[in-house]
Order: C-alpha cells, then sequence, then structure tokens
C-alpha cells in the first residue's frame, strides 16, 4: 500500500514582500556593478579589470585591500610592476 506523499506548501507571497525583496535585489546589483578606479578616479561598470593590492601592518595585525582598477589602468600598473621587477633583477 502506498502511503501518501506530504507536501508542504510555503505560504503565498505578500505582493509587498515581493515588491520589497525585487527592490533589495535591484540595488545590490546597481551598487555592485559599478566602481571608482583607485588609479585614475574614474566610475566604471561591471566588473574590475583587475585590482591593486596594498598590505600594512598595525602591530601584529596584517591587512589587505584590493581596491578595483579599470581596463586602462589595471594593464599598465602591471607592466610598469613587471618592468620595474625586470630591471631590479638586471642590476
Ligand atoms: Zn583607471
Amino acid at each position: 500500500m502506498a502511503t501518501p506523499v506530504e507536501t508542504k506548501r510555503r505560504p503565498k507571497p505578500q505582493s509587498s514582500d515581493v515588491l520589497r525583496n525585487v527592490a533589495a535585489v535591484t540595488r545590490h546589483a546597481a551598487t555592485e556593478s559599478s566602481y571608482t578606479c583607485d588609479s585614475c578616479g574614474g566610475a566604471f561598470a561591471g566588473r574590475p579589470a583587475s585590482a591593486g593590492l596594498y598590505v600594512w601592518t598595525r602591530g601584529d595585525e596584517v591587512r589587505y585591500e584590493e581596491p578595483p582598477l579599470c581596463e586602462a589602468c589595471g594593464p599598465k600598473l602591471a607592466l610598469g610592476a613587471l618592468l620595474s621587477w625586470a630591471a631590479d633583477f638586471e642590476e
């Protein structure tokens, strides 16, 4: 004999709950996809091309920050760091 399958019903959301959730998701998406380049200060939308790296210490605590860089500044800074490293290596 088959046992009846128990189904659970979620309470139907109120329209105000749905609108509140849509507004929260929209706000989150809008703030997540807008950045200010840490090098040139320009604003851009979408994912950062790359990020810088700041490291500092206070006592035993080590803090890291990876500020966003735009598509123009990311490659420039990476190439500059690579050339600087290569020049130091040749000396
Ligand atoms: Zn930039």
